[in-house]
Formats: C-alpha cells, sequence, structure tokens
C-alpha cells in the first residue's frame, strides 16, 4: 500500500541546490519511494538560530511503501551520505531532511514526531506545502489555507523569496 507523505528539505551550506537535487535524486532512488510532486525553491532566513546563511527549502511529496520509521531511517542515511554532520542544534547545515507528514498519521516517538513539531511553525514549509497541495488537510482536521492565514496574521514569519 503506497502512502503520501511529504519531506521538507533544507541546506545552508556549500552549493545549496545541488545539495538539494543530490537528495531529490537519492530520494527517488529508495525502493518503495517515488517523487510526486516537488514545490519551487525558497530562500529563507534562517529561522531560530539566526547569525548563519541564509537556507534553501524545499517541499516535495511522495508516494511510499516504507513505513515511518523505515523512511526516517533511510532520509538520515541519505543526510550521512550527502555529509551532514550533526553538531550544532538548528545550525548551519549541508542537508536536512525532515518527515513532514506521512499520510493522516499522528506519531509521537522521541525520534518521530509526524506531523512534524514546527510544521505549523514556520513559513518556509508551509508555503511550499500549499504551492503542491493548496488543499491539504492536516491530522486533526485542519487546513493549510487557515493554518497559513493564522500564521501570517500572528508572527514575525521572516524573509522568503521564491527563486
Ligand atoms: P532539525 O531538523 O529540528 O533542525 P535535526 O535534523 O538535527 O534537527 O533532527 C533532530 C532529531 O529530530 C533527529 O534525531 C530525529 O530523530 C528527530 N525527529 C523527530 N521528528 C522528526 C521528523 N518528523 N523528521 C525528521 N526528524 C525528526
Ligand atoms: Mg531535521
Amino acid at each position: 500500500m503506497y502512502t503520501k507523505a511529504y519531506i521538507g528539505l533544507g541546506s545552508n551550506v556549500g552549493d545549496k541546490k545541488a545539495n538539494l537535487a543530490q537528495a531529490r535524486f537519492l530520494i527517488e532512488g529508495l525502493k518503495g519511494v517515488r517523487i510526486s510532486k516537488q514545490s519551487s525553491l525558497y530562500e529563507t532566513a534562517p529561522w531560530g538560530k539566526t547569525d548563519q546563511d541564509d537556507f534553501i527549502n524545499q517541499v516535495i511529496e511522495i508516494e511510499t511503501e516504507l513505513r515511518p520509521l523505515e523512511l526516517l531511517h533511510q532520509l538520515q542515511a541519505i543526510e550521512i551520505k550527502l555529509g551532514r554532520r550533526r553538531e550544532v542544534h538548528w545550525g548551519p547545515r549541508n542537508i536536512d531532511l525532515d518527515v513532514l507528514l506521512y499520510g493522516r498519521e499522528t506519531i509521537d516517538l522521541e525520534e518521530l514526531k509526524v506531523p512534524h513539531p514546527y510544521l505549523i511553525q514556520r513559513l518556509f514549509v508551509l508555503i511550499p506545502l500549499a504551492e503542491i497541495d493548496s488543499e491539504l488537510v492536516f491530522p486533526d482536521g485542519s487546513k493549510i489555507g487557515e493554518v497559513l492565514l493564522r500564521l501570517t496574521k500572528s508572527a514575525d514569519t521572516g524573509d522568503l523569496r521564491k527563486l
């Protein structure tokens, strides 16, 4: 059975576009995974820890036979293959791959929280997600349009530029 899932890609070190392209190539090569949609690339000011270079972010939709933890582990293997070192929390990284949504499932493990905990606070994730699927509904029943509207009204949402 194939489940639709959404992956957030981010990079702020080295050739950022090439890093994302390599990550997509390796994701497409995973057994039991097919990329079904891709958002545009977005250039974004760093979030959380702001004394670092801008990020390029993208969201892709996949159809997958992998269970959520298998998917996470495959994505972590790709991060390592692309030379990701885990040093500073929220610090610079050549590649970051996050599981944003997995079907309509809610997962609350130490290792894997879905929907991704910061999803609804991050414009650079919500905007590309809405670009891919403007009718998206979260596991709690909220609609992406409403979540996006609430965020843009409430917060300093930072700079975001479509490339
Ligand atoms: P972040 O993406 O928050 O900047 P990391 O990429 O270093 O930070 O991830 C830290 C940990 O987050 C990983 O060890 C992973 O097990 C955990 N994690 C929890 N939920 C998720 C998720 N939905 N997607 C990816 N990683 C997750
Ligand atoms: Mg991550």
